[in-house]
């Protein structure tokens, strides 16, 4: 009897020539639809298989093995992807070596047309790519196609034209010396990144790798690996040199490790989770591989009574549970100051109560699935949670109402307000990354810092004042990477963006991507007579 592995490998590479049959296919999406066209949907071979692009080319993993990708929105499986090991690493990192002489001396001005084509082919597919990344996440469409795929475009255009405009550091040493500052590509660096927002946080990493002269081996969360393989499509009809960006999909055991412990990948750009982020570093340090680590939060958000309120409500609403409450940045603990706690609860509850959950593909929803059961579950467990420790439910709690038949069995729940929670208890410090917000009031400015510091991440804040003297104050006392005034997720992509304590090491962003991902070296010459 075949083992299982052997029966996959065998399904797959019938499929396998099943696909080779269908005229020029790396189309991932469009493949999907001409099998299910031709009748050939099983279970097994169930729609399209995204495999790894090494060297400029498709290929199945060494392994043979693929794993299952399920579309949230349903709960089926509709389609595999790779599910790669070292062997596949391997293969990535040599072909980066290979591609890495050539594409660290190209002219910054080529590197920069390449990527600018890039951006303008992310432009060209726009709505191809959104309903690639709603199908994979669970996100509603327009959310993908107004956020998620211009920001992926964005994030390349913005590197490209960088490199165009940056300057060297120069020093004059008294009389007797002039050094300079080269800045230097890396080599071959490893990308690794979360399923909340696949292709934006990719190209973040990808854009200014490549930008500097880097070559890539880049992994995306294998629960949402499709835009990155559409992505790879577009960087070979840009006319990206093969080799130069190599994207491995699997899972982060057998791919993220293998990246991470290669010794010649010299430099590991992360996105995730702080305990995963924490195997990272550990990897990483005993060969002294250059790390960013971009992690988990549990941001406050601030209300002050002087604040403009409906522009507090309506902000809060979007930071509580933009993409269902997965961004790092999500302001999961709203604080009220006690004047205003009455109103601002009564009116966010009925704000909260009004947002349709819905099918991610319907032009209307709101609120779209959770990406995953697992964590579905893990949303369920803290609702849970938060009740046994005092929380009472203001809004949501539970799941929706069955929303159509497409999405029966798919992963939804309510939008959550939840109120009269301890302010140290464990759904008050611990990451959710859903739908879930706690609302607790104070009395005072020191009391609200002491309440929004008392915890172990520091990614991002916002408040919500007409103070200016208060902004500025209380802005300079939150331990958060970013403070956002009587605004969130407003991003200028050149500011520095990351976390403080267990929220993460190093910035992205404008100038510290680009030292990132480059190694300066100083020229020191000695003044001569
Ligand atoms: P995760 O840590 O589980 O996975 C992130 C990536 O790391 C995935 O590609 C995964 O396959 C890979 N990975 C897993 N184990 C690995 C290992 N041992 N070595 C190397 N790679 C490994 O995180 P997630 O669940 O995909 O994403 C959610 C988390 O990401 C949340 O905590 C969220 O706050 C965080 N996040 C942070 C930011 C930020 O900018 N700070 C942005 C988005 C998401």
């Amino acid at each position: 009897m075949r083992s299982l592995a052997a029966t996959k490998r065998a399904t797959f590479a019938w499929a396998q020539r099943l696909r080779n049959a269908i005229p020029a296919s790396a189309r991932v999406c469009e493949e999907l639809a001409e099998l299910d066209a031709s009748g050939f949907a099983s279970q097994m071979t169930c729609g399209m298989q995204i495999r790894n692009f090494i060297a400029g080319e498709f290929v199945e993993p060494v392994g043979g093995c693929y794993l299952e990708n399920i579309e949230p929105a349903t709960g089926k499986t509709y389609s595999h992807v790779a599910d790669s090991d070292g062997r596949d690493v391997e293969l990535a990192v040599t072909a980066a070596e290979k591609a890495f002489g050539k594409w660290s001396r190209t002219s910054a001005a080529e590197r920069s047309r390449i990527l600018l084509r890039i951006a303008d082919l992310i432009d060209r597919d726009t709505e191809r790519l959104a309903r690639a990344e709603s199908v994979d996440t669970g996100k509603p469409l327009s959310l993908a196609r107004n956020l998620d795929i211009p920001r992926a475009a964005s994030n390349f255009r913005f590197f490209a034209t960088a490199i165009l405009h940056t300057e060297s550091e120069a020093h004059i040493t008294d009389n007797v010396a002039f050094n300079y500052t080269l800045r230097l590509p890396l080599g071959v660096v490893g990308l690794i990144s979360p399923w909340n927002l696949p292709l934006y946080l990719l190209t973040w990493k990808i854009a200014p790798a490549l930008a500097c002269g880097n070559t890539a081996v880049a992994k995306p969360s294998e629960l949402t690996p499709v835009t990155a393989s559409l992505l790879c499509e577009i960087c070979r009809e840009a006319g990206l040199p093969e080799g130069v960006l190599n994207v491995v999909q699997g899972t982060g055991q057998n791919v993220g490790a293998a990246i991470t412990l290669h010794p010649k990948v010299v430099a590991i750009s992360f996105t995730g989770g702080t305990i995963t982020g924490r195997k990272v570093a550990e990897s990483c340090a005993p060969m002294f591989k250059k790390v960013s680590l971009e992690l988990g939060g549990k941001n406050p958000n601030i209300i002050f009574a002087d604040a403009d309120l409906d522009a507090a409500i309506t902000g809060s609403l979007r930071s509580s549970f933009a993409n269902q409450g997965q961004v790092c940045l999500c302001g999961s603990r709203v604080f009220v100051e006690r004047p205003a706690y009455q109103s601002f609860v009564d009116r966010f509850v009925e704000k909260t109560s009004e947002l349709s959950v819905g099918d991610p593909l319907e032009q209307d929803t709101d609120q779209g699935a959770i990406v995953s059961k697992n964590q579905l579950e893990k949303v369920k467990f803290y609702v849970d949670l938060a009740q046994q420790e005092g929380g009472s439910i203001a809004a949501g709690g539970s799941a929706p109402e069955a929303i159509n038949d497409r999405c029966r069995g798919g992963y939804f729940f309510k939008p959550t307000v939840i109120t009269d929670l301890p302010v140290s208890c464990r759904t008050n410090r611990e990451e959710i990354f859903g739908p879930v917000v706690s609302v607790t009031p104070f009395d005072s400015e020191d009391e609200v810092v002491a309440y929004a510091n008392d915890c172990d991440y520091g990614l991002a804040s916002s408040l919500w004042t007409q103070s200016l003297n208060r902004a500025h104050r209380v802005a300079e006392k939150i331990h958060t990477g970013t403070v956002w005034i009587n605004c969130w997720m407003l991003r200028d992509l050149r500011v520095p963006f990351g976390g403080m304590k267990q929220s993460g090491v190093g910035r992205e962003g404008g100038d510290e991507a680009l030292r990132f991902f480059t190694e300066p070296k100083n020229v020191c010459i000695a003044k001569q007579g």
